[in-house]
């Protein structure tokens, strides 16, 4: 064993042995992988060893593309086989709701390159004849399906790295991690200690043990998990014979079950409703290649339905139920990356379809380590997307709940009630009193919309415009006409402060820093010139700035804010989280209404647009901007939660007199739609440049040096390939989500380097033959492909949308080649929406306030 290596993997599960793979390929070859027992020592054995491609996520779903793709490579390199059978698949549908589902998914692979294709019952019984059709009303096939050999693969992985130069040790528990002042590693083993740069976290079963090594409790859970095998079918034999197929792939939403061939008979797994963690608080260190006491009771609903449903099964002996535990992160998806406060410390776990992912997150982890940049969109699964509520209950209810409803429709407007509340702010029993429908905002209840006194406030959840639609239109109306107030503690603030803040701020930001008193917003790249964010600030004192971002980016930014902060302490940063809350009140009459409740000018000559303030606000010491994400005129006030509730009360009471209204979440989305305003995580992402972003107004290419400036300066003179537009679609009940294709009338003109950037990473190559790496590499690999009808082409996607109540029309924004996207022409666009295209047109200027006026005031 080496005493002195560049990384050390920590586990020789699939995921463990994918990472050390592709660091290696990546040219890291002084790299080790430490294995307490033998490979495939906790989940990964007993996998039922299925992959597909379809994620909720698309850039999670493109990483599984690339994953099933790499099988073949890693065959021929290692010389091991990983026994790959693409057979294809089905998933039914059992109810319209449930074919709207698979429309949509549909829809979305259309512009990722999928194959995917909307069939009939029968024609799905003609590829798995064990199926009765009359319970079902459609079906989605995708041949990107299959099954492969657990094992097998992980050591085809193992077997692939070692040749390129990677040691593996097994047999060698790592007991302890400490880290020298210097930031290298020491890796504590039974054999010894071993000094590594960085650290890797693939512990699978035990990550969440390995992470307390480090002090950090990360949000995984193991759950119990069955299938089982039947005795060889006759039936079986004879499809195999008459056909020369074997027996695709099958997913049944209603029954929660999987099912595939498995040598001569069926296997079949469930995500039965009662399920069952397995460790919920310390996973065992002698636990190792044994399975758990089968329990067929716990999935004998499920199994019921699956007979019923396919009558050819039920009749079937069953060899034998495989129990065994695998993890979870409380959204179902990998947590990856570099552990936000750590130094070096990345994990790649929670990987709960190893076999599906495992290759997508080894690569996206090695080019992180290797480029600084994990060179495509992994914001699905990036560690930092918890904040410190994700605690251990927390997962526990959280990963219980995503676990039983894996099968299960996730409605848009839809919030999930697991773990809440997790956190309140003061005036949560007043908004609840209210008759507020609350939702669930990175850990934070918050407002989404106001049910009239006297009814229930819930949603009745639907892809179609629903029950709260009516409402977020009154008070849009009551907002933009009179005055509304919404709580906004949702936001992300942070305060920098230290001589050197202001040089800090203006080598990460693009736009230049403020006066004292003033706000800028600003977005800030990456060193590929990719929006990693996007920011208010305001200088608030000589050496002083308070930042507001994006809630569900807290770690995430603050992940970047430290690796760049100066080492000499001569700037700190502070991120307040829940200590520091707000409202904010917008609309005609919101100065008069703020005029009440201070001591001090606020007429828009003293307090101008942009303007920051410290005033005390209802008698409470705030800090107040004048700036309001509706585009109105408005405030955003923030105080101490001690105050909040003084605040509120004040700001109530003064604006009876202007017809005050609470509004939500919900219709501040609304407004700002209107306002053609972009959304973080949704327009603008690290997939975008600046200018692909249409952010243009805040990029300064000519101050000082900022990170990114280099790439975006090119990208300013070879003119963006993609813009960021708003569209008017004429919707009929049911808007825009996100992610549906955009269609174009443009005959035979291809704008063929016009790709959706989630670039999963397949390796790409320059002409030379070497390796291209980091986000310029991603960028190329996925692609809006030659998806035609006539003389329609799919050219670019949404990003988000709704109705924008106050215009009266239903809105998207999303990405268009650059040379279509000032063309405002009728007749030249659709927009899929559930499966139907509806005519859309491009809406330069933003229908409400476009001249900015009654913003300005
Ligand atoms: C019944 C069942 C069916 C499944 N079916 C599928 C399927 O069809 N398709 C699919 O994609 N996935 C499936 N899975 C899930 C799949 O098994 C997991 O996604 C995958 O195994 C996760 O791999 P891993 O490497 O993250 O973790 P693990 O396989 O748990 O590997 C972790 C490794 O780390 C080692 N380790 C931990 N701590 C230390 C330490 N301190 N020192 C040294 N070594 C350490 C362990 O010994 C272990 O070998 C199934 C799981 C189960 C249980």
């Amino acid at each position: 064993m080496k005493s002195h290596v560049k990384a050390v993997v920590i586990g020789g599960g699939v995921v463990g042995c994918s990472v050390l793979y592709h660091l290696a390929r990546a040219g890291w070859t002084n790299v080790m992988l430490i294995e307490r027992s033998e490979l495939t020592s906790g989940s990964s054995w007993h996998a039922a060893g299925g992959f597909h491609t379809l994620n909720g996520d698309p850039n999670v779903a493109k990483l599984q593309a690339y994953t099933v793709q790499l099988y073949k490579e890693l065959e021929e390199i290692s010389g091991q086989s990983c026994s790959l059978h693409l057979t294809g698949g089905v998933m039914l549908a059992d109810s319209p709701e449930r074919m709207d589902f698979l429309r949509l998914a549909h829809a979305k692979g259309r512009y990722l390159g999928m194959d995917t294709e909307l069939i009939t019952p029968s024609e799905a019984k003609k590829m798995f004849p064990l199926m009765d059709e009359k319970h079902f009303v459609g079906a989605m096939w995708d041949p990107v399906e299959g099954h492969l050999d657990p094992s097998g693969t992980t050591h085809a992985y193992a077997k692939a790295a070692k040749k390129l130069g990677a040691e593996i040790v097994l047999r060698n528990p790592v007991k302890e991690l400490t880290q020298d002042p210097d930031g290298t590693w020491n890796v504590v083993t039974e054999q010894g200690t071993v000094r590594a740069e960085h650290v890797v976290n693939c512990g699978g079963l035990w990550a969440r043990e390995v992470g307390r090594m480090v002090g950090v409790e990360l949000p995984v859970l193991a759950m119990e998990h069955m299938y089982l095998l039947t005795e060889p079918m006759p039936e079986i034999e004879a499809f195999n014979k008459e056909t020369g197929r074997e027996m695709i792939g099958v997913l049944d939403f209603k029954g929660e079950i999987y099912t595939r061939q498995e040598r001569n008979g069926i296997l079949l797994g469930t995500y039965e409703k009662a399920c069952k963690p397995w460790s919920p608080v310390n996973t065992p260190w002698d636990f190792g290649h044994e399975l758990l006491a089968p329990d067929l009771d716990r999935i004998a609903p499920s199994l019921e339905i699956g007979f019923q449903h396919f009558p050819g099964i039920a009749n079937a002996g069953i060899k034998q139920v495989i129990n065994g535990p695998f993890t979870f992160a409380p959204d179902g998806n990998p947590l990856v990356g570099p552990v936000q406060g750590l130094t070096n410390f990345w994990v790649a776990c929670g990987v709960m379809a190893g076999f599906s992912q495992g290759g997508g997150v080894g690569l996206a982890l090695s080019n992180w380590m290797v480029d600084g940049d994990p060179g495509f969109d992994v914001w699905g699964m990036d560690v930092a997307r918890w904040g410190e509520w994700a605690s251990l209950r927390y997962t526990n209810a959280k990963v219980r709940e995503n676990y039983s409803r894996r099968f299960s429709i996730r409605f848009p407007n839809e919030e999930l009630p697991a773990a809440r509340p997790a956190q309140t702010t003061p005036l949560y029993d007043t908004m609840v009193a209210n008759n507020a429908v609350m939702g669930d905002s990175w850990g934070l209840e918050t407002p989404l919309w106001f049910a009239p006194k006297g009814t229930k406030p819930k949603d009745i959840v639907s892809f179609h415009r629903s029950n709260d639609f009516e409402h977020i239109g009154n008070e849009v109306r009551a907002t933009r006409d009179r005055v509304g107030v919404t709580e906004i503690a949702n936001f992300a603030k942070y305060e920098v402060s230290g001589l050197a803040s202001e040089d800090f701020l203006n080598r990460l930001m693009t736009n230049r820093m403020p006066k004292k008193g003033r706000i800028v917003l600003t977005p800030m790249l990456n060193e590929f010139g990719r929006l990693i964010g996007d920011f208010t600030i305001a200088k608030t004192g000589d050496d002083k700035f308070m930042i507001w971002g994006s809630s569900a980016a807290q770690k995430y930014h603050m992940r970047w804010f430290e690796q760049h902060l100066p080492t000499d302490g001569s700037v700190r940063i502070h991120r307040y989280d829940q200590t520091l809350v707000g409202l904010s009140i917008a609309g005609p009459k919101s100065q008069a209404l703020l005029a009440k409740l201070v001591d001090v000018d606020v007429s828009s000559k003293a307090f101008r647009f942009m303007d920051f303030r410290e005033m005390a606000v209802g008698g409470a010491p705030c800090m107040v901007n004048r700036i309001t994400y509706t585009g109105d005129l408005g405030y955003e006030i923030w105080m101490a939660p001690a105050y909040q509730r003084l605040v509120y009360k004040a700001i109530k009471e003064a604006g009876e007199e202007f017809g005050i209204v609470d509004f939500g979440m919900r219709a501040l989305l609304s407004m700002r739609l209107e306002k053609n305003f972009p959304t973080w995580f949704r327009e603008l992402r690290p997939i975008y440049g600046p200018f692909e972003g249409s952010m243009e107004r805040f990029i300064k290419l000519e101050k000082n040096d900022f990170i990114g400036r280099e790439a975006a300066t090119k990208e300013h003179a070879d003119g963006p390939k993609l813009r960021r537009v708003s569209f008017y679609v004429d919707a009929q009940d049911a808007d825009v989500m996100g992610d549906e294709p955009i269609w174009a009338k443009v005959g035979n003109k291809d704008f063929g380097t016009v790709e959706k950037p989630h670039g999963y990473g397949a390796p790409r190559f320059d002409d030379t033959g070497k390796e291209v790496r980091g986000s310029d590499a991603a960028r190329g690999a996925s692609a809006v492909r030659g998806i035609v009808d006539g003389d329609w082409r799919v050219v670019g996607w949404v990003t988000s949308g709704g109705y924008a109540h106050y215009v009266q029309k239903s809105m998207a924004q999303g990405y268009v080649p650059a040379a279509l996207a000032e063309n405002e022409a009728d007749g030249l666009f659709e927009i899929e929406i559930l499966g139907h295209r509806r005519p859309a047109r491009i809406n330069v200027e933003p229908p409400f306030d476009p001249s900015g006026e009654k913003m300005r005031g």
